[in-house]
């Protein structure tokens, strides 16, 4: 799989880091109407030095950090694509929770046990500082591929746990599968990207409109 994306073009809309973990996927709706791991359209996540290049890119990675991780990969490629592979199993466990609390539903439960692991090791590797007048629980050792995961997973957490979950959506174009927060005053917020999704079903609108 081609690996050297345009790391440029990455769209970071969902307005907390877990959510666009995510959205580095479109996922494309089966004739059932739910969307399957089957048929991802696109995928920014093809292995484990992309993943490392999305941290990077959403900052969640220092150039000597995103440095390390890459030597260790290069180093030790099956452990980098074992955990490569539980990065995706834990996307898409992410993606089917926060699908469901969009629409107020009690998520998959096999979906928070995914999400209740990776938190128990991301505790287990972190503890409490004192950082800027106030507490804050960090994680000790950053130079490792799971450091990743850990935060994403801290991620996840602070927005299950934060008034704001309940504008958590899923975008409403058909072949997408973003999750975003609504953030707009009158929350009526329905596309990942009023200029990609947005634009796509006012032009399928139009086109049905005129066919009539
Ligand atoms: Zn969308």
């Amino acid at each position: 799989m081609n690996t050297h994306h345009d790391w440029t073009q990455l769209k970071c809309l969902g307005g907390r880091l877990c959510l666009d973990f995510i959205n580095t996927v479109d996922r494309a709706v089966e004739q059932t109407g739910t969307r399957e791991e089957s048929s991802f359209s696109s995928e920014w996540l093809t292995d484990a030095i992309a993943l490392i290049n999305w941290a990077q890119q959403v900052q969640l990675l220092s150039p000597a950090q995103t440095k390390t991780l890459k030597k260790q990969a290069q180093q030790q490629p099956e452990l980098a694509q074992d955990l490569f592979v539980q990065a995706i199993a834990f996307r898409e466990s992410l993606y089917h929770l926060f699908s469901a609390v969009s629409v107020g539903q009690a998520p998959p439960l096999d979906a928070l046990a995914v999400l209740n692991r990776w938190l128990t090791a991301a505790c287990s590797q972190s503890q409490l500082v004192w950082c800027e007048a106030k507490f804050v629980r960090r994680l000790i050792d950053t130079n490792q591929l799971e450091f990743i995961l850990w935060r994403v997973a801290q991620s996840a957490e602070e927005l299950l746990l934060d008034p704001m979950l309940t504008r958590v959506r899923e975008c409403a174009g058909t072949d997408c599968g973003w999750i975003f927060l609504d953030t707009s005053r009158n929350r009526s917020r329905r596309w990942c990207d009023m200029e990609d999704c947005g634009n796509r079903a006012k032009a399928k609108r139009h086109y049905e409109r005129n066919k009539q």
